[in-house]
């Protein structure tokens, strides 16, 4: 259990990679605080198994990450109930479909807020505790979006380019303390976020369900195979590890080989 005394947050962690990241993370014993919505039974049983996989404490956060104060909120518990985080996984996030001159405003601004502003809020409140003890790990959920485009989804794509940005930028900033900050760059995971954007897409595109997954969705991913929740959470768990220290500013991807072409 060699994450036995060390806190995770791991953000959106109530469904799809979140919830396996913060999986991952217990089971090497970390304590854990997960964040997100959904069904108040349903999140209470995965805090309940995830605190049997690290044998220490799991809570629940039902901050939302759109709101400044609710994550200030957040790690103000995380220092009076866990000692703080150490581990920050910045996962939250969502997506919308739509050609740009018709993008919703209301939809950027979302997007915007959830998928990077929060992320620097919580790296914010993060780092000063993390360079106390001189130890701390920053990983972003990015997106082979972070590194290449798609048509119709310029707010998600602006979005994880811009929290690959962020990321690298605190790496250099931390890089003498103790502390990396790398994003994971998976392709398509089968999560409710991919199942969810599936009738827009049908919509923008003029498809069917099988066309949208065979022709739009598995596409670019040489491998024709998504990506598994279990892969991406491998990685991040890796990442926490002493090996990883000197893996810090990387985006890495876990694509099935999109983004090599
Ligand atoms: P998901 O929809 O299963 O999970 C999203 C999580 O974010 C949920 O826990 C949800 O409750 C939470 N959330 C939504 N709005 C929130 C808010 N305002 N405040 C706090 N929490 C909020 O999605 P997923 O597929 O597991 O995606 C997780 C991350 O992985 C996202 O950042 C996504 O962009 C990224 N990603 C997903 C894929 C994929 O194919 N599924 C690929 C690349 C990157």
């Amino acid at each position: 259990m060699r994450l036995k005394g060390k806190t995770a947050l791991v953000t959106g962690s109530t469904s799809g990679i979140g919830l396996g990241i913060a999986k991952a993370l217990a089971s090497e014993g970390a304590n854990v605080i997960i964040n997100g919505f959904g069904d108040a039974a349903a999140i209470e049983a995965e805090r309940v198994a995830i605190e049997g996989l690290s044998g220490g404490k799991a809570i629940y956060d039902d901050a939302d990450l759109t709101k400044v104060d609710a994550i200030a909120d957040m790690f103000a518990r995380a220092d009076a109930d866990m000692g703080g985080v150490d581990i920050l996984v910045n996962n939250a996030g969502t997506q919308f479909v739509s050609p740009v001159e018709d993008f919703p405003v209301d939809k950027w601004d979302l997007i915007l807020a959830l998928n990077l502003t929060s992320a620097f809020h919580t790296i914010r409140h993060a780092v000063p505790g993390m360079r106390k003890k001189k130890w701390g790990r920053i990983i972003g959920t990015a997106s082979a979006h972070s590194i290449v485009a798609s048509p119709f989804k310029s707010a998600y794509v602006a979005a994880k380019h811009g929290l690959v940005g962020l990321t690298k930028a605190v790496a250099l900033e931390v890089a003498d303390a103790g502390i990396t900050a790398n994003c994971i760059s998976p392709g398509y995971v089968w999560t409710p976020l991919v199942e969810g954007q599936i009738p827009d897409t049908m919509k923008a595109r003029g498809m069917t369900r099988e066309q949208v997954i065979n022709d739009v969705l598995l596409a670019g991913q040489p491998t024709k195979q998504f990506v598994t929740v279990e892969q991406v959470a491998a990685l991040a768990s890796f990442l926490t590890r002493d090996e990883a220290a000197n893996i810090t500013g990387a985006n890495l991807s876990v694509d099935g080989g999109w983004t090599a072409a």
